[in-house]
Order: structure tokens, then sequence, then C-alpha cells
């Protein structure tokens, strides 16, 4: 069977899962924002704090993008992942 959406592989766990279902990132102007539609150079992080954390810890987003932006702070990509709030500093008792 094919695949009914596009896949695309997690910088952060390295598996493929659908498009859908990841967060892409896109280098703009030197920075890293998240862009689904954006032209250019991208990568794509699974929504999940633990790929977040990876992929920043191997220097895998500017790897990626190939320079095009530096890696985003932790908390911004949970942001735009959904995870974390702007006001969610303390990163404890978000569970769910
Ligand atoms: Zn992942």
């Amino acid at each position: 069977m094919r695949p009914a959406a596009p896949q695309r592989r997690c910088v952060g766990c390295r598996k493929v899962r659908p498009q859908w279902e990841l967060l892409r990132l896109a280098a703009e102007g030197g920075k890293v924002a998240p862009g689904a539609g954006k032209p250019g150079r991208g990568c794509w992080l699974c929504r999940d704090e633990a790929c977040a954390r990876s992929a920043l810890k191997t220097g895998q987003i500017p790897r990626a993008l190939k320079g095009g932006g530096a890696a985003p702070e932790l908390g911004r990509l949970l942001e735009w992942m959904g995870l974390r709030s702007l006001d969610g500093d303390g990163g404890s008792g978000l569970k769910s």
C-alpha cells in the first residue's frame, strides 16, 4: 500500500513518519522558525520533547538546515509543538 501522506524523517529520533505528524522547521533570515509551507530548506521533528532535546543535543537542526539558522531554544521548540505555553518555564508537571 502506498502511504496516504508524504513521509518525513525526524531529525531527533531519525524515524520516518507521516508529514502531518511532524513539525517543520525552516531557516528564514538566519533564524529558525516553524513553517509548514515555507520555501527553502527545512527539517522535521516529531512533536515530542524527547526528539526536540535529542535534535538540539546532537546539533541536527542547524546541520539539516545547512547552517541557515541557529538552533532555537528548547522552550521555543516545545511551544511550536504545542507542548508548552509561553509561561511554562519550570518544565515539570506537564505530562499530557
Ligand atoms: Zn522524532
